[in-house]
This record gives C-alpha cells, structure tokens and sequence, in this order.
C-alpha cells in the first residue's frame, strides 16, 4: 500500500517534539502527516510523558496533569489544527533522493511507503534501566529517570541515584535541593563526569557515595512502592540495603536514531546532529527535533520548543526551494 501524495512535511514521532511541530506545520497550512509509533520498544505514541506519572513542570498546568493526559492535549489540538495523525512503526527512510521517501510498518505488520519534501524526525530517546525485574515492577512508583520530572515527590526522604557520569552528578546534586539524603551509587570506583562536576558532588554534604557498588534488587515490591536498594560492593561482595523512598537511574538514555544511520550524520553519542540553535542537520530539508537530537536538556518543554523550531524551518525551506 503507499500514500501517492507528496506531503510537505512528515513529522516522525509524537512526544512533545512531534506534536509541537504537527501544530506549528498545520497551522502553516502545509498539511503535515504525524507518524506516531505504537511499538514499546521503539516509537510510542505520546514518546517518553506517557510512562511518567505526574508533570508538575509543564508551564500553563498549575494542577496536577498526568503525563498521559497532557499527551492526549497535545494530540487532540494537532489534530484540531488540522494534522493528519497515522499510527506506524517507521523502518526504513531514504534521504538521498528527493523527494524523501520512507516507509512505516502498521500494526498488523502490512508496510506503507510515504514521500515528503521535508522530514522531522521527533522520534525521541528511551532511559537505560539496570534491567531488573524488581526495577521495572517499580517504575512510577520510586524509580524514576528523571530527577526534574520526580525529584519532588520525594521531598524530605532519602533517595538513591545510580551512575557516574555527568547526568547522575547532575541530578544527585539537583535532588539535595529537596530530599533528606541522596546515595550516589556507581560501579566502578571512579566517576565518568567532568571533573567539576564531580567535585561539586563530593563537596556537597548531603552526598554519599557508594562506589564500587552494583544494584542487586530494588526493594518494595510487596509494599508497592520503592523502600530501599539492595546493593553488592564489586570488590567485596559485601551486601547493603540502602533505605530509599526512590531510586533515580542514571546511566544514559538511547537515542531512536537506528533507522537515520547512515543517512543523516549523527554525534559520537548516537544523537542527531542539529547546527547549533537550529533544528537543521546535514541534509537539508531533513530537521531534527527534541530528544533524538538533544541530550543536555531532555525535557517536555525544551522538547516542545525544539518541535516548533523544527516546523518553522521546514516551513521556510519550503518557501526557500519553491517546493510548497
Ligand atoms: P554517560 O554515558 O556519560 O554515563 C553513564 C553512566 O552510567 C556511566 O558512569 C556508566 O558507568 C553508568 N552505567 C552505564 N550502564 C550501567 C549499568 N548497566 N549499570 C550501572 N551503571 C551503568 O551518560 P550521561 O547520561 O551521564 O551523559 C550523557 C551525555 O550527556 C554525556 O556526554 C554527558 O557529558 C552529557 N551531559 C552533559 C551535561 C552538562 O553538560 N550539563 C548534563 C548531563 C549530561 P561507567 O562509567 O562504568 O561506564
């Protein structure tokens, strides 16, 4: 099956980045086609907001929203601007012709081929978890991947964070603004992050760092929420269970860039490269937006922000190449 029509723009990916970026091109009247994901694993429509539970932080909601219903806003008004919304697993894009082609797997596994004279990808990044059974049993409910978004849920409790590079130090030292006590937990016995970083995590007194130390078990699978983090020293086998009321993972966050390998070039990292306060990669026409190109801010509004960027370049490449 295949959408004959050239579309001005398809936008891949429906997190805060996407449907920003459906609004804004619908809006211009250029018609644009959102392809959400549906697969778990990959793209999920909604991105990462629909596996958090509450958004405190999202500017216009001073009441509590959940991640899911602020998905379904967004969505709704893409669709009221006018955005074509189709549900597919994108395989495979072609970039070395114009116009773009790609082609996206629907739920029953029968693949659609699509053209578009700009493509935004928004297909965001998924957090690295340690992969435990007690850990995803837990999600939402103490473990977290993302300090910013859960950190204040756990006012006044101690909390665990895992990991040693700069994010970890970053959201150890953001979480003592708030929590009792945080215990910074790293396996091997030497950060990863800038040294400044470090040396702001050792200086601060509400630190404690366990190097050295693997996640065994996160504990409270009974009680329904996290109660503590079993930990093994690596040099030991010494075992501690760390009283928490949260654990927050920090060990890297994938990017979905798999199927823009090859196509479009991307940092050492994995993410997408944008030209810097732009939305534009190395293929013009081709923008990026949100996680899959951001790695330093990773939040809904950034994302949102970038999402409305990417749109408004396409747009203006449009006009630019005569092509809308
Ligand atoms: P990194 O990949 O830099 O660090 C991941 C950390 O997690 C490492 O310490 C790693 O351990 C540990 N880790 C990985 N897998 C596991 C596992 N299965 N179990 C336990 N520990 C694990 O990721 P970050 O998210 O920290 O940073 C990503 C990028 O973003 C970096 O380039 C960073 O500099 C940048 N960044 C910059 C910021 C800033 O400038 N303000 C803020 C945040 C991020 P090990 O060290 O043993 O490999």
């Amino acid at each position: 099956m295949s959408d004959s029509d050239v579309r001005n723009v398809i936008i891949i990916g429906s997190g805060p980045a996407g449907l920003t970026a459906a609004i804004y091109a619908a809006r211009a009247n250029l018609k644009p086609l959102c392809i959400e994901g549906f697969n778990a694993g990959g793209l999920i429509p909604g991105g990462q907001l629909m596996f958090t539970s509450e958004v405190e932080n999202y500017p216009g909601f001073p009441e509590k929203v959940t991640g899911q219903e602020l998905m379904e806003r967004f969505r709704a008004q893409a669709v009221h601007q006018g955005c074509d919304i189709i549900t597919g697993d994108v395989t495979r894009i072609d970039l070395s012709k114009r116009p773009f082609e790609l082609w996206a797997l629907d739920s029953e596994g029968v693949e659609r081929a699509f053209k578009a004279k700009t493509v935004i990808a928004s297909t965001g990044a998924r957090a690295n978890y340690v992969g435990l059974e007690s850990e995803n049993k837990l999600k939402n409910k103490g473990v977290s991947a993302c300090a910013v978004c859960d950190g204040a849920f756990f006012r006044n409790q101690d909390v665990v964070v895992v990991g040693g590079g700069d994010t970890a130090m970053e959201e150890a030292n953001y979480l003592t603004g708030m929590c009792k006590s945080v215990t910074l937990v790293h396996r091997r016995d030497e950060f990863r992050a800038s040294i400044t970083m470090q040396e702001r995590v050792i200086k601060n007194p509400k630190i404690k760092i366990m190097y050295s130390h693997t996640v065994e078990e996160v504990l409270g699978v009974e009680e329904d929420h996290v109660t503590g983090v079993r930990v093994k020293s690596t040099k030991t086998g010494a075992v501690t269970d760390i009283p928490a009321a949260a654990m927050f993972v920090a060990i890297g966050h994938t990017p979905l860039a798999d199927i823009f390998k090859g196509q479009v070039e991307l940092l050492d990292n994995g993410y997408i490269k944008t030209i810097p306060g732009t939305t534009q990669t190395n293929v013009p026409g081709f923008f990026a937006s949100g996680d899959v190109q951001d790695y330093v801010f990773r939040q809904a509004v950034t994302a949102a922000g970038s999402g409305c960027m990417a749109a408004l370049e396409a747009e203006r490449w449009l006009a630019a190449n005569d092509a809308h």
